[in-house]
C-alpha cells in the first residue's frame, strides 16, 4: 500500500458537499507470511483501509498493490480472481453471518460465488473447513443464532478460508469475544497461519490482542499513521504520545 488516501464526499444542506479525509497517505507492506496489525482509536480510518485493500472502495489516492501488482482499475474476471485470493473475515456481530443461511450453507457461499467443484466437492470442503477450525461436524445445519460468539466467529474464518486465499483482512475478528475466547480464536488464527503460509492484514482498537498475535503494528490517528514499527518495538519504545497514551490504557 502507498501514499493510500481516500476522501468520502459528505452532504451539505440540500445542495452542497463537503469533502471528508478518512485516510490520508498511508504507506505500509505486509510482507507474505506475516502478520501487520494496523491499530488506532475508532474512526481513525482501519476500516476504510480494509476496504480499499479488499477492493470494496475505490481509493481517492495512492495505489494497493497485492504480490506485487498494481490492482487500480481491476475488472472483470481480473478483479474476480483476485477477490479468490484475497478474503475478509469480519466481526461476526455486525452482521458477516447471515441469520437465514445454516453454517454449512454459510461456509459453502464463497465456493457457489466463485463456482468451485460441484455440490458433493463443497459439501466435503466444507466438513474439512469444519475440522480446520476445530468445530464438530454436527454444527453445519444449525443456524448462527444457535451458536456461541466464538463459534460463529470460528465460521467466520472457516468462510473466509473456503477458496483458499492468500490474504486475509481480518477487522477486529476477536473484539466482540471475552478474553478466553479471544485468545483461543488467536490462537487458531497463529495456526493456520502456520499451516497454510497464510498472510494477515489484521485491524483492531486492542493493544494487548496486537502483542499476542502481530509481528508489525501500524498505529493509525485520524486518517494518517503516525507510528509503524515491529510489535517489540512499539511496546518497549514507543516514539508518539499518542501511542504511549494507547498502551497506558491496556489493563
Ligand atoms: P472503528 O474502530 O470505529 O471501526 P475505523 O478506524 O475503522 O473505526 P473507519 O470506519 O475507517 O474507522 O472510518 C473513518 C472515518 O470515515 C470515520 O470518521 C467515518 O465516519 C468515516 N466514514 C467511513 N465510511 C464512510 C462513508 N461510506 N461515507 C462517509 N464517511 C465515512
Ligand atoms: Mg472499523
Amino acid at each position: 500500500v502507498s501514499g493510500l488516501g481516500k476522501v468520502y464526499k459528505l452532504r451539505k444542506g440540500n445542495f452542497g458537499s463537503e469533502d471528508f479525509h478518512a485516510v490520508a497517505d498511508a504507506s505500509f507492506t505486509v510482507n507474505r507470511g506475516e502478520t501487520l496489525a494496523l491499530v488506532g482509536e475508532s474512526g481513525s480510518g482501519k476500516s476504510t483501509i480494509a476496504k480499499m485493500v479488499l477492493q470494496l472502495e475505490q481509493p481517492s489516492s495512492g495505489s494497493v498493490k497485492i504480490a506485487g501488482k498494481e490492482t487500480a482499475g481491476l475488472t472483470g474476471r481480473a478483479l474476480f480472481d483476485l477477490r479468490r485470493t484475497l478474503q475478509p473475515v469480519f466481526q461476526d456481530p455486525y452482521g458477516s453471518l447471515d441469520p437465514l443461511h445454516n453454517i454449512g450453507n454459510t461456509i459453502m457461499e464463497p465456493l457457489k460465488i466463485h463456482g468451485v467443484g460441484d455440490a458433493a466437492s463443497r459439501k466435503a470442503r466444507m466438513l474439512e473447513l469444519l475440522d480446520q477450525v476445530a468445530l464438530p461436524r454436527e454444527l453445519a445445519s444449525r443456524y448462527p443464532n444457535e451458536l456461541s460468539g466464538g463459534q460463529r466467529q470460528r465460521v467466520a474464518v472457516a468462510r473466509g478460508l473456503a477458496l483458499k486465499p492468500d490474504i486475509l483482512v481480518l477487522d477486529e475478528a476477536v473484539s466482540a469475544l471475552d478474553v478466553l475466547v479471544q485468545a483461543q480464536i488467536l490462537d487458531l488464527l497463529a495456526e493456520l497461519q502456520r499451516d497454510l503460509g497464510l498472510t494477515y492484514l489484521f485491524i483492531t482498537h486492542d493493544l494487548a490482542v496486537v502483542r499476542l498475535i502481530a509481528d508489525r503494528v501500524c498505529v493509525m490517528q485520524q486518517g494518517r499513521i503516525v507510528e509503524q514499527a515491529s510489535t517489540d518495538e512499539v511496546f518497549e519504545r514507543p516514539q508518539q504520545e499518542y501511542t504511549k497514551n494507547l498502551l497506558a490504557a491496556i489493563p
